[in-house]
């Protein structure tokens, strides 16, 4: 009961102070429910609409092994016909332009962790491709102990972690650690990022490996010298197969 005008004065600024709080958070997106992609109302409180997850899938054709963008008539391209990746196949519903690299950048630096929910729908409905059975286990392209203490924001654990509730595939975040810290490598090509990366991952469970298929989550995959190096390591310490899901891939320069 208000029993005066002081007393609505006051309850509608608290409102208005809530608003405003809400409307800072990183919560805003529900309120909102835009698409962060085509920027329509959704109906969904996801990152993506549904018009713009289905329209994901429906890319351009992709390399059947590493999931780079081809030309119509490729299946395989050059890089993977001349040396057999690590990996048995890679899962990445997009290539990594313009909007969808904006959406990655957000979701990595920003750290907006609901975008990580359109990225799973988006890397399952992919994975529903192959007749393959699920993998045994998920595991993530682990940081390095050091950005852990700076608290940065672990994107691919966050994403991994969200795949496993969805299909149920346990997730263990310790199979692989990252040993060495690798330099930045964002503008290298893939012969600079194998010799920068190489060693610098260690499998610390072995037993829970050998003989398993394991599918290693990331973000984005660019020139898959770093998830080539994990495979490496994983087949190394006795995996039977390695699928990467990832949400984004690099097209070819
Ligand atoms: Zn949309
Ligand atoms: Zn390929």
């Amino acid at each position: 009961m208000i029993k005066s005008d002081q007393d609505l004065s006051t309850k509608i600024r608290i409102l208005v102070n809530k608003s405003k709080y809400l409307f800072n958070t990183p919560y805003k997106h529900l309120l909102l429910n835009r698409c962060h992609l085509c920027n329509k109302h959704s109906d969904s409180h996801n990152a993506l609409c549904k018009n713009c997850l289905e329209d994901i899938q429906a890319s351009q054709p992709k390399c059947a092994t590493c999931s780079i963008t081809v030309r119509a008539h490729e299946s395989i391209c050059n890089d993977c016909k001349n040396t057999q990746p690590y990996f048995d196949q890679i899962f990445a519903p997009c290539s990594y332009e313009f909007p969808i690299s904006k959406l990655c950048q957000d979701f990595k630096f920003l750290a907006k962790k609901y975008i990580a929910e359109s990225m799973s729908i988006a890397i399952i409905e992919n994975r529903k491709l192959s007749n393959a059975d699920y993998p045994d286990l998920l595991c993530a392209i682990p940081m390095h102990p050091k950005k852990h203490e700076e608290h940065q924001f672990d994107q691919a654990n966050e994403l991994a972690t969200r795949l496993s509730h969805k299909t149920g595939i346990r997730y263990r975040n310790n199979l692989l650690v990252k040993t060495n810290e690798t330099k930045q490598q964002k503008r290298s090509n893939k012969a600079a990022r194998l010799k920068n990366i190489k060693n610098s991952f260690s499998v610390r469970n072995i037993e829970f490996v050998k003989g398993k298929s394991i599918a290693i989550v990331d973000d984005v995959v660019t020139t898959g010298a770093t998830v080539d190096e994990a495979s490496r390591m994983l087949k190394q310490a006795g995996a039977k197969r390695i699928e990467i899901w990832a949400f984004a891939r690099t097209p070819k320069q």
